[in-house]
Formats: structure tokens, C-alpha cells, sequence
């Protein structure tokens, strides 16, 4: 049977470049970063280089990357911290965002008694802008916007720049998670008004495993994990060599073949949302002016096919996504469509496609193929 991966906004394949310097990083340098010897010192290199490269393609400085087992760790650790340290006694977040920051505003809502503002989502899945912007202006205590930048179920994008503006001007913290846009849009961090980011290697094609915080230059968070004095001592653990020079490659790779990439994939989604149209005249997108890699399309199927969509699509080796991963196989509707769609639209089956440039035109058509006989 032919397999079929459509659901790169969950994670994705790694490429072999990517694969190979890991393996070489497990095979050569196998050293403690910390040990002062020699192998010590050529797998702290690695790290460094990595660090290096990764600041050079997001343009920042190396010191401003600090690296996670994920960027749902990093995530918990700027935010905590940021309430925790640095004051934080308000929070503005929308309901759309995913679980790795509400579930951590929520834990520190509770713990710290913040107070947090949810931005309304509007019928097309984007925030409203204008309260958001008043939020931010006339904020009187110490503030966290906290806004995902392309939403990882709809591909809505936030306009991070302006936002950004907003929250510079009002002197007001900004987290963005760009767990779904780092390695698919160019960043110059330097220009774009933001205090912290957060990203995944696994999501451009990079190892599971480790990802990265970026914190802005003189702002001063403390440590999440103690222990050793890795990454400055903000975040403790004998560093994972090979997952790090794996996430560097890939990343370099990622914005050597941007421009490629993604125009590619901006066709593939296109013609898949053409056969859509034709197939399925009355098929919806979920979100406007969505992400290129990310189609969330409303299918006009019958209830009863809503529950058993993906599993049919599985046993014929399609993989793609109702909502986020964590919730595919569950019949409860998605936060995020839960926040914009209309309760009859709730009931008919969303799927999420998302593509990478593995895939093809003939695996779109096979899908559809596949669709027409559910
Ligand atoms: N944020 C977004 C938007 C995501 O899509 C994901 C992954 O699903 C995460 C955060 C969590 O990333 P990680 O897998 O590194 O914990």
C-alpha cells in the first residue's frame, strides 16, 4: 500500500542531510560539552556552531538562542518565568493558541492569580485586532501578550510585526510561538518587535526532541530546570549534541531551499484546494488568508462520517489531521474550530492537510480518490 503523509503541520520527515549529521555528531562526538578535554570541547563546538548558525538565519545574536527539549518546554519556562521573575501580572492570549501555552497560562492563573485577557476570535479564525490593540494600549499593570504567529489546525497568521509595534510602544512583553512558521518564512528578529520566541526542530524537518527559545538581549529570565551550568545555567541537562546539530542543518536547509519550497508547496495546496472545489462544490476553508503549507477544509459529509473520517483515510495509509494532533481520534470538536465555526459546522467533519515538499500531485489526487469513497 502506498502511504500518504499529509499532516506536516504535526511533524514532519527529516531529510537525509539532517539525519546524517546526527548520525556523525552520535559516531564522532560523543564527548560532554562540559568536559574541558578534548571531547569534550569538540562536541561543545558543535553546539556553539549550531547556536551560530541558527542565530545567522533567524538574524540574532547567538546568545539571545537557549536550547530546550522542545518548544513546549520553552514555552512553560518563558512564561513562568516572565510572571514569576520578571513580574508579569497580566496576560493577553487568545483562545486559539496551543495547549503548550494555555495550559500553562492556566496552571500559572491559578498559581499566581494573573489576570488573563482572551482576545475574541472572529468567523474567519483571525483575532479581533481591534480589541487586542486596546488591550495592549490601556493596559495599566505589567503585561504578556502571548500569540501563537501561524495557527498550527487553520494556518491563520497573526501579523507579528504590528502586534509587535503595539507591544513595543506600550512597553508591554511579547511571546510569539512560531512553532509552525521558523524554517518556512524568513525571520530577521532583529527588525521584527519581539521579546521571545519558540520553535521545533521536528516541525521543519529537523529530530523530535529539542528546540530553542529565543530571549531577547538584557532581558533576564531564571532557570525552568536546575542543575549544571549548561546554556548559561538558565536551563540545566547535559546538552543532546546530535539533536542540536540536527536541528541546525535542517534549519540551514530550510532557508537555503525557502524560496523553492515554498512556492512549491503553495501550488500543491492550491490544487488541492482546487480538486476540492470540484469534487466537493460545497467544501469550506476553515480561516482566511491561511498559512501556504496549511488547508483546513469543512467537508460537506454527514454526521455519521464525521467520527470515522480519519480512521477510513488511515486504513487506506493517508495520514491527516482532525484539529491538532494531540486530539485526532477524539470526537471532540477542536478548541480552535470550536472558537469560530458555528455549532451545525461543528458536527460535519474539518480536516487539516498539510503539506511539505515531499509531496506530490498525484498523492492530492489519490486523496481525493480516496474522499470521493468514504
Ligand atoms: N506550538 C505549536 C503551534 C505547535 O504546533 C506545537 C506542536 O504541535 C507546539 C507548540 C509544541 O511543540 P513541541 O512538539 O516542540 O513541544
Amino acid at each position: 500500500m502506498t502511504k500518504i503523509y499529509l499532516d506536516n503541520a504535526a511533524t514532519t520527515p527529516l531529510r537525509n542531510e539532517v539525519v546524517n549529521t546526527m548520525i556523525e555528531t552520535l559516531q564522532n562526538d560523543f564527548g560532554n560539552p562540559s568536559s574541558t578535554h578534548s571531547f569534550g570541547r569538540s562536541a561543545k563546538t558543535i553546539i556553539e556552531t549550531s547556536r551560530k548558525t541558527i542565530a545567522k538565519y533567524l538574524g540574532c545574536q547567538a546568545q539571545e538562542l537557549l536550547f530546550t527539549s522542545s518548544a513546549t518546554e520553552a514555552t512553560n519556562w518563558i512564561l513562568r518565568s516572565a510572571v514569576k521573575d520578571l513580574g508579569v501580572a497580566k496576560i493577553i492570549t487568545s483562545s486559539i493558541e496551543h495547549h503548550a501555552t494555555l495550559y500553562t497560562i492556566q496552571s500559572l492563573e491559578k498559581e499566581f492569580n494573573i489576570e488573563v485577557v482572551y482576545i475574541p476570535i472572529l468567523p474567519n479564525g483571525t483575532l479581533d485586532y481591534m480589541v487586542l490593540e486596546k488591550e495592549i494600549e490601556t493596559s495599566s499593570v505589567k503585561t504578556l501578550v502571548s500569540l501563537m504567529h501561524v495557527n498550527n489546525e487553520t494556518g491563520v497568521i497573526l501579523n507579528i510585526e504590528q502586534v509587535g509595534t503595539w507591544c513595543a510602544n506600550s512597553k508591554v512583553l511579547f511571546h510569539c510561538d512560531t512553532v509552525q512558521s521558523i524554517g518556512k518564512v524568513s525571520f530577521d528578529l532583529q527588525s521584527i518587535p519581539v521579546d521571545f520566541i519558540v520553535a521545533s526542530a521536528h516541525k521543519f524537518h529537523g529530530p523530535k526532541g529539542v528546540g530553542f527559545a529565543y530571549i531577547k538581549k538584557n532581558i533576564v529570565l531564571q532557570p525552568f530546570i536546575f542543575g549544571g551550568e549548561q546554556e548559561k545555567g538558565l536551563r540545566a541537562g547535559t546538552e543532546a549534541t546530535h539533536q542540536i546539530a540536527g536541528m541546525a542543518k535542517a534549519l540551514e536547509l530550510a532557508y537555503i531551499h525557502l524560496e523553492h519550497e515554498r512556492s512549491y508547496i503553495t501550488m500543491l495546496k492550491e490544487y488541492a484546494l482546487e480538486k476540492l472545489k470540484t469534487n466537493f462544490p460545497e467544501v469550506k476553508v476553515n480561516g482566511s488568508d491561511t498559512f501556504y503549507n496549511i488547508l483546513n477544509v469543512l467537508l460537506p459529509f454527514s454526521e455519521e462520517k464525521t467520527a470515522f473520517i480519519l480512521f477510513n483515510l488511515d486504513i487506506k495509509g493517508i495520514a491527516v489531521s482532525r484539529g491538532s494532533a494531540c486530539q485526532s481520534g477524539s470526537i471532540k470538536p477542536s478548541h480552535v474550530l470550536e472558537a469560530f465555526l458555528s455549532e451545525n459546522d461543528l458536527k460535519k467533519p474539518s480536516l487539516r492537510i498539510s503539506f511539505s515538499h515531499y509531496n506530490t500531485k498525484e498523492e492530492i489526487d489519490l486523496f481525493i480518490e480516496a474522499l470521493q469513497v468514504i
